[in-house]
């Protein structure tokens, strides 16, 4: 057992003081550290520095590991370029990436208190790395694949990744997931059995969806500047699905769908109604030239994510916080700062299924702390000096143990 004391601690009913957390691999009491020690003699006891808050380890729903080599190879500023330099650059980008590179890039998530984190995996090249790294991976094993020449054959692959993913020892703390490309790029019969797939099993299913406004009128029209690219690459010149069959083929399981920049109301209108949920990736999308995600509208729960180095200058959650704040500067500071803590604990545990991200009784022993230079002045503004002035957590625990 450990007792941990830090000045705050952010729980359901927000930030309580003069309190403390005795924890096994959960949380097993929350109340006075005299208590604690009462109850609990032999416990480690944990003092943090002053001015430190307690949060749930925070969760970073979306990441591409595999192209965590990228620093200047992919164009940025907008989409159509950017993916021909994918195209251009991803043999190269992917074959730089080794588990050594990824490793790093999970630590530099760990440095920002990212304690969980969506994996989106297109070839299981980082199942090795998500094995190993102590962090609890949702690892979302990607399905692509438009042609219906090569479904079936695209289909199995997919499977055994998933397969692979469902067996991976209780200790890597992997849970399997199922991601689909995207409307443009999966073929609808291969989308709805890997929607069943998800069903069946219970599995947490993700999809990108109207990133782009290249998406947009390809999906609605079939033209634009996808047209040049499904002409050039893959020899085919109509869509394989409109925006409403793809949001349709989702009704029966609740989906974390990625970006939805070019989403009109009546769509976001519809993804509410059946239970869906956003992640938000507010970098990525600026980089990409795909608009900005107008969360002080969104009526459905949304996350935050970095998305991967390919569309992104960092993994760490902090600095993706810190960028919502300047780009979404309609919504009062204080009000948002406390709406994204949650979209990075409760929200994203809740919606990837997980027993993480609060810190309640009975909850997994997941734990970032963060220290503020000096006293905050007004408890109301915890929230926002936690995000202005943190780069790094001061602490991490995952499970229980201590891994910063
Ligand atoms: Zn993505």
């Amino acid at each position: 057992m450990k007792i941990i004391q830090a000045d705050y601690i952010y729980t359901p009913n927000g930030y309580i003081h003069h309190q403390a957390v005795a924890f096994s691999d959960k949380i097993e009491e929350i109340a006075k550290v005299d208590t604690l020690k009462d109850t609990y003699p032999d416990a480690e006891i944990i003092q943090m520095q002053d001015h430190s808050i307690l949060y749930p380890g925070f969760i970073n729903t979306h990441v591409h590991l595999e192209f965590s080599s990228n620093k200047t190879s992919l164009k940025y500023g907008d989409f159509m370029p950017w993916l021909d330099s994918v195209i251009q650059h991803r043999e190269a980008l992917v074959g730089e990436c080794d588990n050594a590179v990824m490793m790093q890039q999970c630590q530099k998530m760990m440095a920002s208190g990212v304690t969980t984190f969506g994996a989106i995996s297109s070839f299981g090249n980082e199942l090795e790395v998500c094995e190993k790294t102590p962090q609890r991976v949702v690892f979302f094993n990607e399905l692509i694949g438009s042609n219906a020449m090569y479904a079936d054959m695209l289909y199995g692959d997919f499977m055994e990744r998933v397969k692979a993913s469902m067996s991976c020892e209780k200790s890597s703390r992997i849970s399997p997931a199922i991601a689909i490309h995207s409307p443009y790029s999966v073929h609808p019969i291969i989308l709805q059995k890997a929607v069943t797939v998800a069903k069946q099993h219970q599995l947490p299913l993700s999809a990108h969806f109207l990133e782009s406004k290249a998406e947009r009128i390809w999906l609605e029209e079939g033209k634009g500047a996808f047209k040049g690219f499904f002409e050039k690459y893959f020899n085919t010149s109509t869509p394989v699905s409109t925006i409403q069959e793809f949001m349709y083929a989702f009704d029966t399981h609740p989906t974390h769908f990625t970006h939805c920049t070019q989403a009109k109301q009546d769509e976001l209108d519809y993804l509410a109604q059946k239970g869906h949920s956003i992640a938000h990736c507010p970098r990525s999308n600026r980089y990409l030239g795909c608009g900005r995600l107008p969360i002080e509208n969104l009526n459905l729960p949304y996350t935050i994510a970095t998305d991967g180095l390919s569309s992104n200058d960092s993994l760490s959650i902090l600095d993706e916080l810190r960028a919502i704040l300047m780009m979404h500067h309609d919504i009062p500071m204080n009000t948002l700062a406390l709406q994204l803590i949650d979209a990075i604990t409760s929200k994203a545990s809740d919606i990837l299924g997980l027993n993480c991200g609060r810190i309640e009784v009975g909850r997994l022993a997941d734990f970032a702390i963060i220290t503020l230079d000096e006293k905050p002045k007004r408890e109301e503004e915890l929230a926002l000096w936690t995000i202005l002035h943190s780069k790094k957590v001061t602490q991490l625990y995952i499970e229980g143990e201590r891994y910063l």
